[in-house]
């Protein structure tokens, strides 16, 4: 356990490599702080509102603790926000709460089984935030063992320090001592007290400024020892997953393991070793669960034993908030015959708190567009804004935000600084979206390569 690890915020930074290009322009939720009210376009997202309320609501709970083990879908058409939603939300969170992102089809691999393989996500979305107290920092002891009423004195040195507030306590150490010496004693010096005569010997100072209580960073704690005695000491936190206390302890695959991502299955044994030892490590007052969230996206895709591995690991006392996405409207339940609405198994839709997210207006649209244009750099024209927008409406959000890019590289082969409707129209000629595509299909069936065998391309058949 003394190996290096990663921290959760690290493992954070990771984890978003892959979303940048189509989410990088999403900073949070846009919401004003006290009332969870959301702006019709901040933080990078734009309207939506309804949906991004919910979300800010949940998002709270979250960071207060108050809850874990609850499941949110968020439904929708496809291109409505959903990801983006669930994005803005983790950047909400405080640094050490574990994000984790799964989409759906991730799960089915080779290495592992798909079980296997959402109990790592479910395990790497709760945090232990464990704190170690470091050795009393030499020097800086400080003896406050003052009769308070007493001035001038120290008879029995009976004083009860009611706070461990630092600035307090320095307050009130600095007083007292002040009033019973004649040599000024600041807060910060370090000093000893003669318990019998009350004689203060100034040993030094740790810090420059009397108020430098900063410096002293905010893991610092007092510690009053049973003698009497107050001592200074330093707490250091690191918050790992519960996943990464696993990997490092299991003995096939060792810490490296965190670095390649090539964790293998993970025995049982190791796993319940790591929840006995937190357990403890909990009673003891050395680490607390930080729940998080598990974000999976197209969850559709996952099938009837997934559902009652969620199902059952959502009970679990240590579980994280999971957060689902389905642009899916009734849909078979992969893994049986039923039908149910977004593909989710009638007894799992019945726990789930479900936000949806709605079409844009032409409006929204736009904003969002020339959002994404200003994060890639690109300088558009209005009219050719106005023809993204179009498109946007015809063939969604995202096509239109792929062609600004594409519309760029044409702007900069005609040597133009900015992007014009021409280029719009060419890029739209030149890529297809996903509805002009399936009419090409429906329209030339003949010639591609089918299930229904019996079609030729090039003499293959
Ligand atoms: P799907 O169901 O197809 O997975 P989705 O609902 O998850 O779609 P997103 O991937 O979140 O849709 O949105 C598509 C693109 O549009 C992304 O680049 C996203 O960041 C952006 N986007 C969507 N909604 C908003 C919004 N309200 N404000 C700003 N950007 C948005």
């Amino acid at each position: 356990m003394a190996a290096p690890i990663t921290t959760i915020s690290d493992s954070k930074d990771r984890q978003g490599l892959n979303l940048i290009a189509a989410h990088s322009h999403i900073r949070g939720l846009g919401v004003t702080p006290d009332t969870l009210t959301p702006k019709p376009n901040a933080d990078g997202l734009v309207g939506q509102q309804r949906a991004r309320k919910a979300a800010s609501v949940i998002l709270q709970m979250v960071k207060e603790g108050k809850i874990a083990g609850r499941a949110v879908l968020i439904s929708g058409p496809p291109s409505t926000g959903k990801t983006a939603i669930a994005i803005g939300m983790s950047k909400g969170l405080g640094e050490d709460v574990p994000f984790t992102m799964l989409a759906s089809s991730e799960i089915f691999s080779l290495e592992m089984s798909k079980t296997e393989a959402l109990e790592q996500a479910f395990r790497k979305s709760i945090g232990v935030r464990i704190r170690e107290e470091s050795e009393v920092i030499e020097g800086e002891v400080v003896e406050i063992q003052i009769d308070r009423s007493v001035t001038g004195s120290n008879k029995n040195g009976k004083l009860t320090l009611k706070t461990t507030d630092m600035e307090t306590l320095y307050d009130m150490g600095t007083r007292m001592i002040d009033s019973m010496t004649k040599e000024k004693v600041m807060a910060g010096d370090i000093i000893s007290i003669d318990k019998a005569s009350g004689r203060i010997t100034k040993l030094g100072r740790s810090y420059t400024r009397s108020r430098d209580y900063d410096a002293m960073g905010p893991d610092t704690k007092f510690v009053q020892c049973p003698d009497g005695e107050l001592q200074v000491r330093r707490e250091t936190v690191h918050t790992v997953s519960l996943h990464e206390i696993d990997v490092i302890n299991s003995r096939t695959q060792g810490f490296l393991a965190l670095f390649s991502g090539d964790t293998g299955e993970i025995r049982s044994e190791v796993r319940e070793q790591i929840n006995t030892k937190v357990a403890e490590w909990r009673e003891e007052g050395k680490a607390e669960i930080v729940p998080g969230v598990l974000f999976i996206d197209e969850v559709h895709m996952l099938d009837i034993e997934c559902f009652s591995f969620i199902n059952r690991a959502l009970e679990d006392e240590l579980a994280p908030i999971v957060i689902m996405a389905s642009n899916r409207g009734s849909t078979t339940i992969r893994g049986t015959n039923y039908r149910s609405p977004h593909g989710l198994p009638l007894d799992f839709l019945d726990r789930v708190v479900i936000i949806s997210t709605q079409p844009y207006s032409p409006d929204e649209i736009r904003e969002i567009l020339a959002i994404r244009a200003q994060e890639e750099e690109i300088d558009i024209s209005p009219n050719a804004l106005a023809l993204l927008t179009k498109f946007g409406q015809e063939a969604g959000l995202r096509y239109a935000a792929n062609l600004i890019t594409t519309s760029h590289l044409l702007a900069q082969k005609r040597r133009a600084k900015e992007v014009d409707a021409q280029d719009v129209q060419r890029s739209y000629m030149l890529f297809y979206d996903p509805g002009r595509s399936a009419k090409f299909v429906a329209e030339f069936q003949k010639r591609f390569i089918g299930e229904d065998g019996g079609v030729t391309l090039g003499g293959v058949n």
